[in-house]
C-alpha cells in the first residue's frame, strides 16, 4: 500500500504544486471563499468525484466509494480559507488579493486533499467503505468558525462519518517530519469580557464616588489566582486580558472600566471551572469595594482532543512515511482550531506536518512571511492516505 502510495502521490505532486499556488495567489477570508470552492469543485469535476458544494457556506464535500464493499466512512478535512494579512513574501504567486493572504497555510491544506482525493481515486479498488473528502470554510472566524455550519449541513450524515483526520502545516518541524498527541493536541478559544461599574466624582473627593480604575487594578491582580491557584499545576491554563479601557478625563473618577480578554485550555473541566471562579473573584472585588459588575463569556471553539484508536492509524501512517522522523509531540499548543467541533461529534486526530526546508526556518504562521516548503504538500499528502486506509481496512 505505501508504495502504491507514493508512486500516486509522485504522479500527482506537480498538480498538488500547480493547485497549491493558484490558491495561493487568490486568498479569500472567512465567508468569502467563493472561488476557492469553485476552483476545489472543477477539480473534484475532471477527478470524476462525485460532491456537492455550499455545505456549510463556502464547503465542498467529496465522496469516493471503496470497491471492496461496504464499510466504515472516514472523513479527511482540509480548511481553505485565508486572513486578512498583507503578504511580504516576494514570491512568484504571491497574493494578488491586496491586504489577504493564506498565511495560515490552508492553501497547502486544500491543495494537499486535492492530491488525496486523486490518489484515493485511483486506489478506490483496494478499500471498503468511504472517505469523504471535507472542504472548510472559515476556520480562523473564531469564535464561531465553519464547522458547526458543517454540522448543521448534515457533513457528518449519508454516509455517516465514523471518524475524521486533518492536518496543519507547522513552523518549527522541518520538511519530511510531524508530530502528533493522543489526547489533546490544541486549545480551547473562549472570550471573557468584563464590565467594572463605579460611580464617577470629583477626583480630589474620592469619597464620594466609587472609583472603576481601582476596581480593575484590584481584579486583574486576583484573577491571577485563579490560573496560579485554582487550575491544577500539571494542567494547562492562559487568562490573558488584551484590553483594558476605561476613564474619560484625568479630573474625574472613573465610573467604567472594560476588560477584554482570552482564557484557553486543554481540560474540558478545567475549562468548565475557569469562567466560574473568574465571576465569583470579580463579584467579590468589586461589590466588596461598593461597585458593581457585568460578566460576558463567549465559549469559542472547544479543545482539540485526538482520539487514541484513531490516532494510533495516524501515528503509525507518519511512521510508514517519514520513519523516525515521525513523532509524538512534547507538548501540546494553545492556540484555537475549530476542527474540534467536529471532534464533539465524532473521534478526531489531528497531527502537525513539518513545513521548515532543510535549513531554513520558516516565519510563523499568520506572520506575512509565512512560506511553508511545498515538498511538504507529499509526506502530508501519503500521511493522510495511509492513515484514511488503515482505519478503513482494519
Ligand atoms: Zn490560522
Ligand atoms: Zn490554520
Amino acid at each position: 500500500m505505501k508504495e502504491r502510495i507514493l508512486e500516486l502521490t509522485n504522479k500527482y505532486f506537480d498538480e498538488m504544486v500547480a493547485y497549491r499556488r493558484d490558491i495561493h495567489q487568490h486568498p479569500e477570508v472567512a465567508y468569502q471563499e467563493e472561488r476557492t470552492m469553485g476552483v476545489i469543485a472543477k477539480a473534484l469535476t475532471e477527478m470524476g468525484i462525485e460532491h456537492k458544494t455550499g455545505v456549510g457556506g463556502y464547503g465542498v464535500v467529496g465522496l469516493i466509494h471503496g470497491g471492496k464493499g461496504e464499510g466504515k466512512c472516514i472523513g479527511i478535512r482540509a480548511d481553505i480559507d485565508a486572513l486578512a494579512v498583507n503578504e511580504a513574501t516576494d514570491l512568484p504567486f504571491s497574493s494578488v488579493n491586496e491586504g489577504v493572504m493564506h498565511a495560515c497555510g490552508h492553501d497547502m491544506h486544500t491543495a494537499g486533499l486535492l492530491g488525496v482525493a486523486r490518489v484515493l481515486n485511483d486506489m478506490k479498488d483496494e478499500f471498503k467503505g468511504t472517505v469523504k473528502l471535507i472542504f472548510q470554510p472559515a476556520e480562523e472566524k473564531s469564535p464561531t468558525g465553519g464547522a458547526p455550519y458543517m454540522i448543521e449541513d448534515g457533513v457528518l450524515e449519508n454516509p455517516k462519518v465514523d471518524a475524521i483526520i486533518a492536518l496543519h502545516v507547522w513552523p518549527g518541524i522541518e520538511t519530511g517530519a510531524a508530530a502528533v498527541r493522543f489526547g489533546p493536541m490544541m486549545a480551547s478559544s473562549d472570550r471573557v469580557n468584563i464590565k467594572i461599574k463605579g460611580r464617577s466624582c470629583h477626583a480630589s473627593q474620592p469619597q464620594d464616588g466609587v472609583d472603576a480604575i481601582v476596581l480593575a487594578g484590584q481584579v486583574i491582580s486576583a484573577l491571577q489566582t485563579v490560573v496560579s491557584r485554582n487550575v491544577p499545576p500539571l494542567e494547562s491554563a492562559v487568562l490573558t486580558f488584551g484590553v483594558i479601557r476605561g476613564g474619560k478625563i484625568y479630573n474625574v473618577v472613573s465610573d467604567e472600566v472594560i476588560l477584554e480578554g482570552t482564557m484557553r485550555n486543554l481540560n474540558f473541566a478545567v475549562r468548565d471551572m475557569m469562567p466560574k471562579r473568574i465571576e465569583a473573584i470579580v463579584k467579590g472585588v468589586t461589590e466588596g469595594m461598593g461597585g458593581s459588575y457585568e460578566f460576558d463569556f463567549s465559549p469559542g471553539y472547544p479543545p482539540v482532543v485526538n482520539d487514541p484508536a484513531v490516532t494510533e492509524h495516524v501515528y503509525a501512517a507518519m511512521q510508514d512515511v517519514m520513519g523516525d522522523k515521525a513523532v509524538i509531540a512534547p507538548h501540546s499548543a494553545l492556540g484555537g482550531e475549530d476542527f474540534a467541533f467536529f471532534g464533539e461529534k465524532v473521534p478526531i486526530s489531528y497531527f502537525w506536518l513539518g513545513v521548515d526546508s532543510p535549513h531554513i526556518k520558516s516565519a510563523p504562521i499568520h506572520n506575512a512571511g509565512f512560506n511553508p516548503d511545498e515538498q511538504a504538500l507529499s509526506y502530508g499528502c501519503q500521511t493522510l492516505c495511509n492513515a484514511a486506509l488503515r482505519f478503513l481496512n482494519e
